[in-house]
This record gives C-alpha cells, sequence and structure tokens, in this order.
C-alpha cells in the first residue's frame, strides 16, 4: 500500500504524522517531531532548516527567517522516508479554516516543490477533530480554540456520522504566543532601563537574547506559580558586564496579556454566534497550538462554557494527527487510534476558601486535573493564614468533590514554617510521572525550606475497595438509599437534557425573532433586537432565569406580529 502521510505545516512549526499498525505517531527523529518552521543562512552560506535554525537565530538574526513553509515540506518528508522505511510521495496537508483558494492552491503548490502530491487539504479545526474523535465517537459539536505562536483561530465543528462540517471560524492573524513573549520583552527592556540606566533596544543580539528567554520564562509559567529570568553577562555596559536576573509571577504575566485573552474570548462569543450556537450546546471543547497551555485560557474557556477543555492529546499535535487519520482513511485503512496516556483522575490538595460565596475550611483545590497528559507537572501558591503561621497540614487527594474530604485521602503532611506574616506564600510542586508515581515538594518560597514525598502508585491504588467506599460516601450525599451510582448518571443526564433542551429552545426563538424581524414595526424591531441580545448574553453568563423572562417578553411581540 502507498504510504501517505499527513502533513500540519505550521507558521511556527511542523509535524508530520503516519499510522503505525493502526495507531497514529507523530514521527520522530531522536526529538519531539515538532520542526520549528525557520531558515537561517550558515557561516559558508549552506542552508539550515528547524531547530539548528532557530538556534541560529541566537547568532545570526539578520540571517534567519522564521514562519518560512516550502522548504519545511522538503525535510520533513525526507524525515518521514527515514521513518517510514519507503519512498513518500503523497500526503495531506492541514491548512487554517479562513484560507482562500488561492492560498490552498500555494500550499498545493509547496507540497510540489517538497516533491509530494496533496491528495487531500483538510482545515485545521476539522483534522483537530478528527484526531478527538477517536476518544470520543459520539462528539457532536467542538469547539476548536487554536492559539499558536502567530495566529489565533476558533472554530464550531459540527460532526455527524462522521461527516466533519466546520460551521463557522473566527480568529485574529495577529496573536500568538510571540506576542506574549513581546509582552515580557517589554518588561525585561524597562526593568533592564531602571536598574542598569541602560537601553538594549537598539541591540539585536541581546534583543533576540531576551526573547528567547521570556519564551522559556512563558513556559515555565504554565506549570509554575513563579519563574526566575536569567541572563549572564546578556550585555556590557563601558567595561561593565550586566547580569540579569528578574522574578516573574504567573499573576503577573496574566495581567501582561489578560487584554488579549479577553479579545480571544470575544472571538469565542463571535463564532458562536456565527454559528447560531449557545455555550450550552458546545459538548467538547479542543485545544489546539503550543500557547494554549496556559492555564488562565483553560479557565476563561470554562467560566464562559461550562466545562474544562480536553487536554489529552498534546496541542502542539493534534492537528498533525488528526492529518495523519485522514492520510490513514485516503489509504482505505479502518478508523485508526491515537495513544495517550492520561491520568484518570485529579489529584490536589485542600485550603481555605470559598464555594459560591460560602466560605468552606477544607476546599479542594486540583492541581492535575482528570485527562491531563502524562507525565504532568503542576504547581500552585497558597498563603499562610495567622502571623507567625508555624506549620502547615499539607493533605494529598484524589478525586473531584468541590469539599476536599469527600476525596480519597492520599498523603498528608506537616510542614514547619519559619515565623512570618500571615500571606506567605508556600508553593506546593505536584509531579506525576506514567507509571502514577506522584512526586510532592512544598516549599517556604521566602526560605527556600522545603519537604518532600513520594506517592508509589497513585493512579491505581485506591481504585477498588477504597475508592468505592469514598465513591459511596458522595452519593449518599445525593441519594436516600436508592441505587447511588444510578441515580448520579440519571441526575447528570437530566441535567444534561435540560441544558441541551434550553439551549435548542432558546436558539429556536432567536431564529424565529430574526425572520419576522423585517415585517415588525421599527419599535418593535429595535425591541426584539435588544431582547435577542440580552437572551444571549444571560444564556452566555448562564443566567437562566433572566433568559427565561427576556424569552418570555421575546415570545409576547412574536405572537402580537403574529
Ligand atoms: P504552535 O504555533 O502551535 O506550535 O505554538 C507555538 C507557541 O506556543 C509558541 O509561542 C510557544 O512559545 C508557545 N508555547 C509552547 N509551549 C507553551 C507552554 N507550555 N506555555 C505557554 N506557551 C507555550
Amino acid at each position: 500500500m502507498e504510504p501517505i502521510i499527513g502533513i500540519d505545516l505550521g507558521t511556527t512549526n511542523s509535524e508530520v504524522a503516519f499510522i503505525f499498525d493502526g495507531t497514529t505517531e507523530i514521527i520522530t527523529d531522536n526529538d519531539n517531531g515538532i520542526l520549528p518552521s525557520c531558515v537561517s543562512i550558515g557561516e559558508n552560506g549552506n542552508i539550515i532548516v528547524g531547530a539548528e535554525a532557530a538556534n541560529q537565530a541566537l547568532i545570526n538574526p539578520e540571517k534567519t527567517v522564521f514562519s518560512v513553509k516550502r522548504c519545511m515540506g522538503t525535510d520533513q518528508k525526507l524525515k518521514a522516508e527515514k521513518k517510514i522505511n519507503s519512498p513518500v510521495s503523497k500526503a495531506v496537508i492541514t491548512v487554517p479554516a479562513y484560507f482562500t483558494d488561492a492560498q490552498r492552491q500555494a500550499t498545493r503548490e509547496a507540497g510540489e516543490i517538497a516533491g509530494l502530491e496533496v491528495v487531500r487539504i483538510i482545515n485545521e479545526p476539522t483534522a483537530a477533530s478528527l484526531a478527538y474523535e477517536s476518544t470520543n465517537p459520539e462528539t457532536q459539536r467542538v469547539l476548536v480554540y487554536d492559539l499558536g505562536g502567530g495566529t489565533f483561530d476558533v472554530s464550531i465543528v459540527k460532526i455527524e456520522a462522521g461527516v466533519v462540517e466546520v460551521l463557522s471560524s473566527t480568529g485574529d492573524n495577529n496573536l500568538g504566543g510571540d506576542d506574549f513573549d513581546l509582552k515580557i520583552v517589554d518588561h525585561l527592556v524597562k526593568h533592564m532601563e531602571t536598574e542598569f540606566n541602560y537601553s538594549v533596544k537598539d541591540k539585536p543580539a541581546v534583543m533576540a537574547r531576551l526573547k528567547r528567554a521570556s519564551e522559556g520564562a512563558k513556559i515555565q509559567l504554565s506549570s509554575e506559580p513563579y519563574t526566575t529570568i536569567e541572563a549572564d553577562h546578556i550585555c556590557k555596559k563601558g567595561f561593565k558586564d550586566i547580569h540579569l536576573s528578574l522574578e516573574l509571577s504567573r499573576t503577573e504575566f496574566e495581567e501582561m496579556i489578560e487584554e488579549d485573552l479577553v479579545r480571544t474570548m470575544e472571538s469565542v462569543n463571535k463564532a458562536m454566534r456565527d454559528a447560531a450556537m449557545l455555550p450550552s450546546a458546545i459538548n467538547e471543547i479542543i485545544l489546539v497550538g503550543g500557547s494554549t497551555r496556559i492555564p488562565r485560557i483553560s479557565q476563561m474557556l470554562e467560566e464562559k462554557i461550562g466545562h474544562l477543555p480536553h487536554s489529552e492529546i498534546d496541542p502542539d499535535l493534534c492537528v498533525a494527527i488528526g492529518a495523519g487519520m485522514q492520510a490513514g482513511r485516503e489509504m482505505g485503512l479502518e478508523r485508526s487510534g491515537v495513544l495517550v496516556d492520561i491520568t484518570p483522575y485529579t489529584f490536589g490538595t485542600s485550603a481555605i476558601g470559598d464555594a459560591d460565596g460560602e466560605p468552606i475550611m477544607t476546599m479542594f483545590v486540583p492541581l492535575i486535573r482528570r485527562n491531563t497528559k502524562l507525565p504532568a507537572r503542576k504547581s500552585e501558591v497558597f498563603y499562610t493564614m495567622y502571623n507567625n503561621q508555624d506549620a502547615v497540614d499539607v493533605k494529598i487527594y484524589q478525586g473531584e468533590a468541590v469539599d476536599a474530604r469527600d476525596n480519597i485521602l492520599l498523603g498528608n503532611y506537616m510542614f514547619n514554617l519559619t515565623r512570618a506574616p500571615s500571606g506567605s506564600e508556600i508553593v506546593l510542586h505536584f509531579d506525576l510521572d506514567l507509571n502514577g508515581i506522584l512526586k510532592i515538594k512544598a516549599v517556604e518560597k521566602k526560605t527556600g525550606n522545603n519537604i518532600k514525598a513520594v506517592i508509589e502508585n497513585a493512579i491505581s491504588r485506591f481504585s477498588d475497595e477504597e475508592l468505592s467506599k469514598t465513591q459511596d460516601r458522595i452519593n449518599g450525599l445525593w441519594t436516600e438509599g436508592r441505587d447511588s451510582e444510578i441515580s448520579l448518571k440519571e441526575k447528570a443526564q437530566t441535567e444534561a437534557d435540560i441544558k441541551e433542551l434550553s439551549s435548542d429552545e432558546y436558539a429556536g426563538i432567536i431564529r424565529r425573532a430574526e425572520a419576522k424581524l423585517s415585517q415588525a414595526s421599527e419599535d418593535d424591531r429595535d425591541e426584539m433586537i435588544n431582547l435577542i441580545e440580552d437572551i444571549r448574553d444571560a444564556v452566555m453568563k448562564n443566567r437562566m432565569e433572566d433568559a427565561e423572562t427576556f424569552k418570555n417578553e421575546l415570545d409576547e411581540i412574536l405572537f402580537y406580529i403574529g
């Protein structure tokens, strides 16, 4: 059978996938399979592509071009042939959903230049949905949030009987991780100006180093609450070497990018509006692109849509995996799967907090969420309650319940603190590996004092008796002597049904009202438009009672119009 590869030809990075023994895999070459879309001219005038070229950017910023696609195809093809051990002449290539025919044609040509027949071009959100389809055949309406290095796209995709259709797509061609790096660079430049009274803005080599360091810091802040940006001998002021060392917190970084993220959420609203869909109608949220690892993004999407996005498949690889699956289809292969190692449970700790405005002494704070790809590292910062607090009880739980006591206690560690004012920071690190070994570290930020613990077999050890005991306790809260498991499922189903029903109902009346706008008097029309917006707004914010009131008012106007 002639091999067909799937290529995600991205602006920042490119990846290739192929189906080996029914499983879609990313082709790697002693690396993670991600090839920077970067070309550089070496010292002898030779052309360098990929990671090596990205490294050249540090030494030779003027001779390096990022975001090039044409040469990349060739390199990808060569790599695939080596791994598949056979010549490769056909490929499925992905493109952004908004690409025009001319741009699609240019992509085809880029493939041809690389010596590949492009058997099919598919949209990136379609590919991402295909990658997840194998893990959830039920998926119906999917929101694909794609934030890469330089672009942002959001699409609503409908999957019905294996047919994937992009209902709407919108975004921003000039927004991505690079902008976030530059926000940190700005911060560093300002810091150097105030700290050393020295401006580095017009020094490309220094700026390139700062950009590298900023990207590293940004990536670190996706799993850690703090990072220290260090760059020794970054430049010279007179004869004196300048060493940069600056701490940056996740909170500070989130503030720098908040405005950009809010803009992406406005695009999410627009995509839903264009697809005539309310948040409650979205079954799945898929994250694509390296920048979606920023935790604030999942948080914002959860607030808006009401459930957490998927994170099982690496967001950098999921478009390539989908392209690989489509390539498999083109080869006539049966549906193929993806191998993903995920944690089936959530791990976290307890802290004093509030749930729905009510204070709770034992609130569960999840660190590593269910369905997170393994290995996973997460850290979170906590604060002491009292002045001179001399110890903290660190409890580690597995479970989903809001009250930590309803979850399974995996470990309990007393951590002695140096006496300090209330609000002193304690950073808790979780590190969960593929074998289910959970490593814990609690660090007193000010002194660096810490305790460490290892929980062996954290994933499976409580899966039997103890798990069902805790489950029974939780279920007992919902039920009165009935078969608890069934009733929990029923409850979830009923909630889903209600949500589904109401969302269809609101979408229905909005459609009816929009169809009648042309027949309405000017006053009625204004009123109807306001009510439509009010309904959308109320549903978006989950204010269902208000939505119901607005709906009734709109219904009344429609009744009179006839
Ligand atoms: P992509 O274009 O999808 O390959 O995404 C590349 C962008 O993702 C770059 O700006 C990276 O710096 C960014 N990125 C990769 N990993 C992370 C991470 N863990 N946290 C935040 N941004 C990341």
